[in-house]
């Protein structure tokens, strides 16, 4: 049997006249213009029954928007089947050939890992993820929940693209969940997190949100978008090189130190522009370097 089929035949079609049943309920502890800020990614699946399960594990807390890069298998069956009366989220799924991409327009991408790994990334538990998330949706900002493959997770040039790491508290010799028994925790500790009153959830709701809210409006800059910031670190690590700033080690703990220094600051699109017109100079300034030494 595969591990993707469901444990009982009747469990799909049950689940699905339930939640016809809760159609009919308006959701109102979630707001709607929050949760619609939200896309939970799944990397790489391996079993198109984990996509449907992660559907309906997404729909069960209000949210819709599933985003798969690179799946191994899907449209599948097993999907359909898994994801029960979550058929909207799975039809709805947009999919992307890679995470850079899945995740360009976004303001702030959270990765979660079974394990810490020495990315140096600074790591979160699931409802400081859904506190991180709520302040970035509430601005306006779109966020990404971004979940690995089932045998091997995330790699470690997946995880740099995050600003953070998020991690279930677990087991420590057993830390690793069922893929889409992990985007089940996130999606209560995000529906938890962003809901504006507590009778829905059970536990005292943080401080209700204003609702969206446009950053550019109180004269703030809406913070940088994943692509912008990425577009930065190229030229940041193109700039290493033309000043030799490596001089023989290898690039990638500098870089990582760097990206997490930069993520810490929350940047926004001015302030990326200002450190990218300092790159250039910079870049500038060694190509000149460069002629002046080569016409020696
Ligand atoms: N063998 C893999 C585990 C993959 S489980 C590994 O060791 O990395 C599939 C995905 O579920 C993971 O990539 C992660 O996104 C999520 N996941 C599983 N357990 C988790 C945990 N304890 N905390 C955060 N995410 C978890």
């Amino acid at each position: 049997m595969s591990a993707a089929s469901p444990q009982n035949p009747s469990d799909a079609s049950a689940a699905s006249a339930a939640s016809a049943d809760r159609a009919a309920l308006p959701d109102t502890a979630l707001d709607p213009a929050l949760a619609s800020r939200l896309r939970v990614v799944l990397v790489g699946t391996q079993h198109p029954g984990n996509i449907g399960s992660a559907a309906r594990a997404i729909k069960t807390m209000g949210f819709g928007r599933l985003v798969l890069v690179a799946p191994e298998r899907f449209p599948h069956a097993d999907a359909a089947a898994l994801a029960a009366g979550a058929g909207d989220v799975l039809d709805a799924a947009v999919i992307f050939p890679t995470l850079a991409e899945a995740v360009a327009d976004c303001r702030l991408v959270m990765g979660c890992t079974a394990r810490s790994r020495r990315v140096a990334l600074e790591e979160l538990a699931p409802w400081q993820a859904a506190t991180r998330g709520r302040e970035t949706a509430a601005a306006g900002g779109e966020v990404a929940v971004v979940f690995g493959r089932e045998r091997t997770g995330l790699d470690n040039d997946e995880l740099q693209l995050c600003h953070a790491a998020v991690h279930i508290p677990a087991n420590p010799g057993y830390s690793s969940l069922n893929l889409a028994a992990a985007v089940q925790v996130l999606a209560y500790e995000l529906r938890v997190g962003w809901s504006t009153t507590d009778a829905a959830t059970g536990r005292a709701a943080p401080t209700p949100v204003a609702g969206v809210r446009d950053a550019s409006q109180d004269g703030n800059e809406p913070p940088a978008t994943h692509a912008q910031l990425e577009g930065f670190f190229s030229q940041l690590a193109d700039t290493l090189d033309a000043i030799d700033f490596h001089k023989g080690r290898t690039p990638d703990s500098a870089m990582r130190k760097l990206r997490r220094i930069f993520l810490r600051a929350e940047l926004d699109d001015r302030e990326v522009r200002i450190l990218r017109g300092v790159l250039a100079d910079a870049q500038r300034m060694a190509r000149l370097a460069g002629e002046r030494d080569g016409g020696r």
